[in-house]
């Protein structure tokens, strides 16, 4: 797959924060599916290599940074989730944080687009013009983001080349 970046001149020092959720993204049901065919097992810690190519095309290309928002993030450091993407084809030093868990901070019902949110007003200075896309199979308070949340089908995830391309013709 080719990428282009529309305002080289203006972006191309900039980091593309790219917020993955991994279930329903990087771990597919089709890859799943594949697994259980070959293997006659399934392990939810082998993740769909195309998708992880395609992930890995995208930081590479356009000095992108990995944000897990995944519920991965409960029961995984940083340091596990870094090994688990470079087990996977995906340089480790890419991800470098993880969403806030709003969840565990207070009682009232939060969403995984606050912690979005949150991370966003946190890191990324708001005179810029935001620089990030959000990969996630389920509209969980995602729709506020609008194109920047990349919605995938949680068959094939980011294996998907047409959202790739969407990416593209964001940034
Ligand atoms: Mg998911």
């Amino acid at each position: 797959m080719e990428l282009h970046d529309r305002n080289s001149e203006n972006n191309s020092n900039r980091k593309l924060t790219v917020f993955v959720d991994i279930d329903g993204v990087l771990n597919t049901e089709d890859h799943l599916r594949r697994q259980k065919k070959q293997t006659g097992r399934t392990t939810s810690r082998d993740w769909c290599p195309i998708a992880m190519a395609h992930l890995k095309l995208v930081v590479e290309y356009y000095n992108g940074q990995i944000v897990v928002t995944s519920t991965w993030r409960y029961d995984h450091s940083l340091r596990q989730l870094k090994a688990l993407f470079e087990e996977n084809g995906v340089p480790g030093d890419f991800v470098v944080d993880v969403t806030p868990s709003l969840i565990y901070e207070s009682s009232g019902k939060v969403n995984r687009g606050d912690e979005i949110r949150q991370w966003i007003a946190e890191h990324l200075y708001s005179e810029e013009i935001p620089r990030y896309v959000i990969l996630d199979d389920i509209d969980e308070g995602l729709s506020q983001f609008g194109e920047r949340f990349i919605q995938c089908d949680p068959q094939v995830g980011f294996a998907d080349k047409a959202k790739v391309k969407k990416i593209a013709a964001l940034i």
